[in-house]
């Protein structure tokens, strides 16, 4: 896994650059995530996209490295608004239990409500970087989302057992 992100990382367009429009990256996420669905399930679907987020997320946390958590969560905080993956904003940080909202998400922010929270790889990702600096495996939720009209994203991660 560890090569995904040198893949990704490297970009040669002199032309058109790196930069995409967010509604192209939303039509390619939201596609294949309902292709995807329609071939393992919804349930499956959204574990897919919750773990590759969470490979994401340790990768990163990785080149991050350790630090405090505080200085961790800064790095984080501003590789995802550097990257306009969002604003995460850090509203409960334990080491049992953290709380983090994700404004302006690229997948969901401004969506229609569709009754369903659908950021799952933002999810992961969340996950990732906290099981990194914590060192322990942890489960992570979708408590609101754009997609199910609650005004923005916001991840509950749990720690697990040591
Ligand atoms: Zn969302």
């Amino acid at each position: 896994m560890k090569e995904l992100l040198k893949l990704v990382s490297r970009v040669n367009r002199p032309t058109l650059g790196e930069d995409i429009p967010v509604v192209i990256f939303r039509a390619f996420r939201i596609f294949s995530g309902e292709y995807v669905k329609d071939i393992v399930g919804k349930r499956g679907a959204s574990v897919l996209f919750q773990n590759a987020g969470r490979e994401l997320g340790k990768e990163i946390g990785a080149s991050i490295g350790k630090k405090s958590v505080e200085s961790y969560l800064d790095d984080v905080v501003r590789f995802v608004k550097d990257t306009r993956i969002g604003i995460l904003i850090p509203v409960e940080v334990g080491k049992e239990r953290s709380v983090l909202r994700l404004d302006e998400c690229i997948t969901c922010s401004g969506m229609p409500n569709i009754g369903e929270r659908i950021c799952h790889f933002e999810v992961g990702f969340v996950a990732g970087v906290f099981e990194h600096i914590l060192g322990r495996k942890v489960k992570a939720f979708e408590t609101k989302c754009n997609a199910n009209g609650e005004g923005t994203c916001e991840v509950v991660v749990h720690a697990e057992g040591d």
